[in-house]
């Protein structure tokens, strides 16, 4: 059997009908950019694979030093022990934060960083005696695919068969200036019972790409804590350099309570999330009654070795040249973005940093969306691009380390597909 033939036999893959979906492609090597499949042939990996590699596949110093922490320390219990990676990732990792973020917690993805968030927000409350119950969220939001994570995101086709075992949270528009006098309202007859309010700051990824503005965003957030509401910042998505700055936070004028972060964390190398919070929330926990602990956590908290990688990420990340490659691509994003506006079959056209995304217009229905998307999914396949559109959302999220080339081979590419797709 071929490795296709092995994959079907025994894998159930993510997000996939498994009766209709094509084989999968078998990938052999990574190497800065570009997947290798098993025939040889190479694909320039557009959506870093699904948004976690920030500097290319099988980066040599991530690798190295991955390798040498293997052969010390590979794991340890987080509970009553310690080690230098997560000391130092933690030391590192909040120098960049607001300056509000003082303590880190681990796990190991961008899901159980939400679950940890809600739950230090709900037991904050419940710790000082006060009945706050309540959830804020935005229409269309994504946290993630655990059942915490679920309730906190936008009802979809995603959800629907749990949604009766979903909590109840009270979902709002996101800001523009001319809503938010209405949204403001919305929140403050219910802001007495609100634990926090959740956000995908800035880019709501999962939900096709959509945005809102830095100043708008942060006049609701100052809002809620006026009323006493707790900040969730979800950075999963923009963390790391994905918006042109370091975090979100970098755009906004008010800072949250708690911040969570994956994807890019590790570079795409492994996986884990971290929840980072205030000391106001920190201190909430603190007390000889053991019903106050945070009673949260994971076999493999802190891994020392996801630890590592992120530590190498951050020190490439945080390089001259890495930070030109973002300002590089974000320069192009954007100059590419005046020539797609003038496209006839694209709109919404929207950019911040190196996020670039389109809606190809159609006046089709919903399942035609579809249909389109997987169409053009296949085309850039064959054009040796990974391109994954959400519907008909069609988007770019490179790798920093992608030149100058290679994405004029990318908008080369998408023009002559659009072209060819004119209906
Ligand atoms: C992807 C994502 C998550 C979930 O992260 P996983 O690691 O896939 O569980 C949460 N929040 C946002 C904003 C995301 O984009």
């Amino acid at each position: 059997m071929n490795l296709q033939q092995r994959d079907r036999a025994v894998n159930w893959h993510p997000y996939t009908q498994m009766k209709t979906a094509e084989d999968a492609i078998p990938i052999v090597k990574g190497k800065g950019v570009y997947l290798f499949d098993d025939e040889g042939k190479q694909y320039i990996d557009a959506v870093s694979s699904w948004w976690v590699t920030l500097h290319g596949h099988a980066h040599p110093y991530i690798a190295q030093r991955v390798s040498e922490q293997l052969n010390t320390l590979e794991q340890v219990i987080f509970a009553g022990f310690t080690h230098e990676p997560a000391i130092q990732l933690s030391e590192n990792l909040l120098q960049l934060l607001p300056d509000n973020q003082e303590k880190v917690f681990y796990s190991d993805n961008g899901s159980t960083a939400v679950e940890v968030a809600l739950k230090m927000c709900i037991q904050f409350s419940y710790n000082q005696e006060k009945e706050k119950t309540k959830i804020l969220a935005f229409k269309n939001a994504y946290h993630g695919d655990t059942f915490g994570a679920m309730s906190v995101s936008g009802r979809s086709v995603w959800t629907k068969p749990f949604g009766d075992m979903l909590f109840d949270v009270v979902f709002i528009d996101t800001p523009t200036s001319d809503n938010l006098k209405i949204l403001k309202s919305q929140i403050k007859e219910i802001a007495d019972e609100v634990a926090c309010f959740i956000y995908e700051p800035l880019v709501q990824g999962a939900a096709g790409m959509l945005m809102h503005n830095p100043e708008d965003l942060s006049e609701l957030m100052k809002f809620c804590r006026e009323q006493n509401i707790l900040l969730v910042q979800d950075e999963v998505f923009t963390g790391f350099g994905r918006t042109g700055k370091l975090f979100a936070a970098d755009y906004l004028t008010e800072k949250p309570d708690i911040m969570c972060f994956s994807k890019g964390l590790t570079g795409g190398t492994m996986p884990m999330g971290i929840t980072t919070s205030s000391n106001e929330i920190f201190n909430a926990f603190l007390s000889e009654d053991k019903y106050k602990t945070l009673f949260h956590g994971h076999s493999f908290t802190a891994n020392p070795l996801a630890c590592t990688a992120a530590l190498a990420s951050m020190e490439l990340l945080l390089k001259a040249e890495t930070q030109e490659s973002i300002q590089l691509i974000s320069k192009k994003h954007y100059e590419f973005s005046q020539t797609l506006r003038q496209h006839p079959q694209v709109e919404n056209v929207r950019q911040i940093g190196t996020i670039l995304a389109w809606d190809f217009k159609t006046e089709h229905g919903t399942s035609y969306f579809n249909t389109i998307g997987k169409h053009f999914y296949k085309e850039f396949l064959n054009k040796g691009i990974i391109m994954r559109p959400l519907g008909n959302v069609m988007y770019l999220v490179p790798p920093y380390c992608i030149t100058a080339e290679e994405l004029d081979y990318i908008y080369q590419t998408i023009l002559q597909v659009l072209t060819t797709n004119l209906n």
